[in-house]
């Protein structure tokens, strides 16, 4: 039995991962959770779970919650989340946050040699060299929860023979869409994402492509590729989750119905596979068709942005991550068109004098620096 801590249990991933619990309870022992506003669902949680430590993100609500709750202990804030990632007794971490927050936990429970079953790509565009040399350092395994990097992490059997990573992407909703029509793109089609339920930033920036981007930067941190070496194929059935190619020309791709549950609980079991909670098998016959297209760098140019600050590298990605989310905020908000998401990005990046090697104190305040100037931006209209 594996004792677990879910940063984000009410998001989409940390449900979905509490739905893989469920099914196999067996196996896990859910030992803290986290939530940011959501304390309906958290103290759904807390009563179902019976978790020994909770971190929400005011103290107001801490309070509230301690109050109800005399069994477990109730944290607040980054510190409630650093407290959850200092835990001795979890053996893994599943840090299911959305945005930077993501990134100090998951250092902590690093540094305190606990395995880390990471969905937060942001954690990775931030700080990925210090991060997965912290890893290495500590004998701590990075388990990827993301669908595309599960995949190429259960295909890739020997680095050193592998040549190429194929990302694969849905297109978004925008795929067939011309640039006229995403210049007049609102919200509800920008979250109308035709295979994935996510998050709000998620399903946006997979409408720009940005996520497909964030994907690209994450794959290299992870399995140690060049750029040259990671490419991205729309794929608009979303059946193979990504691919690797071996020297001798083999492709190995991972197939299957596109649910999130299989690589959180490859994750989560990993190296073990149980049977859990998606039992339908995928049908070949019935998927019948599978499409494969060169991605549109013009239509979609977050991407191309994306492949141009991770090569660039330093603390380059790190700007393109945090103008991107601020600027995805302001569309949700209503502030700015869609296709502003990208120009407000591209102009924060262009004027953007980065840090090479950065520590992580220069990542957080270069973060925050950069999400100021963008925010200033868009309250100036550009
Ligand atoms: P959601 O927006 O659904 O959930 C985010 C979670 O983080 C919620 O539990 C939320 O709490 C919590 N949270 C947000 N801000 C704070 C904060 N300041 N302090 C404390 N908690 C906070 O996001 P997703 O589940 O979609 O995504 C989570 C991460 O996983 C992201 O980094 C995303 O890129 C990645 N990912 C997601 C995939 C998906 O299918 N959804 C696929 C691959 C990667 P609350 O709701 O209570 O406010
Ligand atoms: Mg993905």
């Amino acid at each position: 039995m594996k004792k677990i801590a879910i940063l984000g249990s009410t998001g989409s991933i940390g449900t979905q991962a509490l739905e893989v619990t469920d099914k196999i309870p067996e196996e896990f022992e859910v030992i803290a959770l986290s939530a940011g506003n959501n304390i309906g669902l958290i103290s759904k949680q807390i009563e179902k779970y019976n978790p020994k430590l909770v971190s929400v993100k005011t103290k107001e609500d801490a309070d509230f919650l301690q109050k109800k709750y005399l069994n477990t202990r109730i944290v607040f804030g980054e510190d409630g989340l650093l407290t959850i990632a200092g835990l001795n007794e979890i053996d893994i971490l599943l840090v299911a946050v959305s945005g930077k927050i993501g990134l100090k936990p998951t250092i902590t429970a690093i540094n305190n040699k606990k395995d880390i079953a990471l969905a937060n790509k942001e954690t990775l565009v931030m700080a990925g060299d210090i991060v997965m040399k912290l890893a290495k350092e500590n004998n701590v395994k990075i388990l990827p929860v993301d669908s595309e990097h599960s995949a190429i992490f259960q295909c890739l059997n020997k680095r050193s023979e592998v040549k190429h990573l194929i990302i694969t992407s849905s297109g978004g909703p925008f795929r067939t869409a011309t640039k006229e029509e995403m210049e007049k793109a609102d919200l509800t089609q920008a979250l109308a994402h035709p295979r994935w339920n996510m998050g709000r930033k998620i399903t946006v920036d997979s409408a720009t492509l940005m996520n497909k981007g964030l994907e690209v930067i994450e794959a290299h941190h992870l399995f140690d590729f060049n750029y040259d070496d990671i490419k991205v194929v729309v794929h608009p059935q979303s059946y193979v989750h990504s691919a690797v190619e071996y020297v001798d020309g083999s492709i190995i791709a991972q197939i299957g119905n596109p649910s999130m549950h299989i690589p959180i609980q490859y994750a989560l079991t990993y190296p073990e596979r149980v049977e859990g909670i998606e039992t339908e098998s995928f049908d070949f016959v019935k998927a019948a068709k599978l499409e494969f297209y060169e991605p549109d760098f013009e239509k979609f140019p977050s991407l191309a942005l994306a492949f141009e600050a991770g090569k660039r590298g330093g603390t380059y990605p790190v700007c393109m991550n945090a103008a991107n989310e601020e600027a995805v905020f302001a569309f949700l908000g209503g502030k700015i068109k869609f296709t502003d998401i990208y120009k407000i990005t591209k102009k924060v990046f262009d004027e953007y004098e980065p840090i090479q090697n950065p520590q992580i104190d220069d990542i957080i305040s270069e973060d925050e620096k950069v999400r100021e100037k963008t925010r200033k931006l868009i309250a100036n209209k550009i």
